[in-house]
């Protein structure tokens, strides 16, 4: 084994460029798997030919409701949560996911955001 400071210098950086490496797979996995493991059985996927005819987002912020705002209440604080449509006490509601009177028999994230939001009377 080499003592020069050249091949010291190269095994570390190896060793970082693996480390980053085998850590960005796992980063994304504990991501994408925390947020599905959350999702309910019965949750609004994209490819829900109404949630696309409504550009249904589970995000709001990720959602185009900047762009198709709906009046009532500033683009950024509009979601689900305050939306008249939302059903809180839908079967299988939880506190991140509930029911929505546009998604008969699914459920909806609190956070989510659609094209027919509609502010929330009182
Ligand atoms: S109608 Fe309202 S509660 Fe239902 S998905 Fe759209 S924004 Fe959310």
């Amino acid at each position: 084994m080499s003592d020069k400071p050249i091949c010291k210098s190269r095994r570390d950086a190896v060793k970082v460029m693996l480390g980053t490496a085998a850590a960005i797979p796992m980063i994304n996995l504990v991501g994408v798997g925390t947020a599905r493991a959350q999702a309910p059985a019965n949750a609004v996927t994209p490819d829900d030919p109404t949630a696309a005819a409504l550009k249904y987002h589970e995000n709001a912020a990720e959602s185009d409701r900047l762009a198709a705002a709906r009046p009532g209440l500033p683009p950024a604080e509009q979601h689900c949560g305050n939306c008249q449509f939302m059903l809180p006490d839908a079967e299988g509601a939880t506190d991140e996911w509930k029911g929505c009177q546009l998604f008969p028999g699914k459920l909806i994230n609190l956070n989510g955001w659609c094209a027919s939001w509609t502010l929330r009377a009182g």
